[in-house]
């Protein structure tokens, strides 16, 4: 039984990204997620990309699995190939579709003939199919408007194809077509929320995670590279910058008032990781930042974090309640990997009552008692880069 699968393409239509762009980065981007699982020929044709194995040996479900979750696609179906001949369509339809036919109410077929030389028209293969099919399943009702099941037939060059309804793909644009950005990647649960949704736009990613070593465990960094594997998946290979951060804090603990803490360590943030994002030649930094969720996301926190550095900062949660990023944490798989109990560095520096809405002379001011380039340069000389395969 040979199988193929057939994705569909969303947003063609763009203004901007042009369609060769769209299609190439899709191809490359499905060929590396489908390398694991087999030897597979992906091809595009008419806005349907074509996956097909070319060898036995191929796993066919972990592919599947794969392009289920690869940006760019908005639905995608298996389909059983099959000889160029009507009565053959027929028993392809009972056998690969059986138990859909069983189980649907109504139904129609449809046909599409790339194959010029076939015999039949589309009309008339649609309705010599569903005539049988309707024949062999007599509970069946065709209703060419809502059917609840759509019986597709494709003749091609090479065979016919035969297949149903496509399921939900993930829908968004291929990694890598809008550019490259770093995500601030820290062991909570809107990070990672962040970083899926710009990569569903487009972006590839690096990470960046600040890492507060003795004050921060072991175990918190591994949660973080752990996290940063769940989104493979999607996101494809990543590289997890990790940022020796306890010496900043340390220094900001020594020389500026408490209540400053939040603020001023979240511009080291953006400044490292703007050098990094430099490094890597990524247009902006992405952050899980919700407005009003805690003591750093006020609009005046905000203002002053982005200020600290030129490149855009993409908040994609900023509009989002808790409730709706957990339904994506879920979704993803992250939430029971963010909700394991290991500190953040943030958390560890908490000042007892952050300024909910720092002024920046007081900032300014703060910061005067730093060498602040130094204090960056070393926390880039540090950073350790993990490599994280999907
Ligand atoms: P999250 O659930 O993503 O941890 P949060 O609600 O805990 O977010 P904050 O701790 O204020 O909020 O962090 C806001 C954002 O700053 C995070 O979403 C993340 O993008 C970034 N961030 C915070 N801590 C770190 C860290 N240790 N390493 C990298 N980025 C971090
Ligand atoms: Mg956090």
């Amino acid at each position: 039984m040979e199988e193929i699968f057939l994705l569909k393409l969303g947003e063609l239509v763009l203004k901007g990204l042009n369609r060769h762009t769209f299609e190439d980065k899709l191809i490359a981007n499905a060929q590396r997620r489908l390398r694991p699982w087999g030897r597979f020929r992906v091809y595009s044709k008419q806005s349907i990309l074509y996956v097909e194995p070319l060898d036995e040996n191929c796993n066919l479900d972990g592919a599947w699995e794969a392009m289920k979750r690869l940006f760019g696609v908005v639905g995608l179906s298996r389909a059983l190939a099959c000889p160029k001949d009507k009565d053959a369509m027929v028993e392809a339809a009972c056998s690969y579709l059986g138990g859909k036919l069983s189980t649907a109410r109504t139904f129609k077929v449809e046909s599409k003939r790339a194959d010029k030389s076939f015999p039949l028209t589309s009309i008339q293969l649609s309705q010599y199919v569903g005539g049988e099919l309707d024949e062999r399943y007599p509970h069946l009702q065709v209703d060419v408007h809502h059917p609840e099941l759509t019986v597709y037939l494709e003749v091609r060059e090479n065979a016919a194809y035969v297949h149903a309804n496509p399921d939900p793909g993930a829908g968004g644009l291929p990694v890598g077509v809008n550019g490259r950005a770093v995500s601030l990647l820290s062991g909570g649960i809107d990070s990672p929320v962040a970083s899926w949704m710009m990569a569903k736009r487009g972006l590839a990613l690096d990470m960046v995670h600040f890492f507060s070593y003795p004050y921060t465990s072991e175990e918190a960094k591994e949660k973080v590279l752990t996290l940063a594997k769940l989104l493979t998946p999607w996101c494809g290979r990543l590289i997890v910058h990790v940022v020796p951060f306890t010496a900043i804090q340390e220094e900001l603990r020594r020389k500026c008032p408490e209540e400053l803490f939040t603020i001023l360590m979240r511009r080291f943030m953006m400044r490292i990781a703007e050098r990094v994002a430099l490094r890597i030649k990524a247009g902006a930094i992405i952050t899980g930042e919700s407005l009003g969720q805690v003591a750093s996301q006020t609009m005046d926190a905000m203002k002053l974090t982005g200020a600290a550095c030129s490149l855009p900062v993409l908040r994609p949660v900023v509009g989002m309640d808790k409730e709706e990023i957990v339904t994506i944490a879920r979704k993803i798989n992250t939430f029971e990997t963010s909700i394991l109990p290991y500190e953040d560095c943030c958390t560890v520096f908490t000042p007892r009552h952050p300024r909910l809405h720092p002024l920046p002379g007081e900032v300014e001011a703060a910061e005067a008692l730093l060498d602040i380039d130094a204090l960056v340069d070393a926390a880039v000389e540090g950073i350790e880069r993990i490599k994280i395969d999907p």
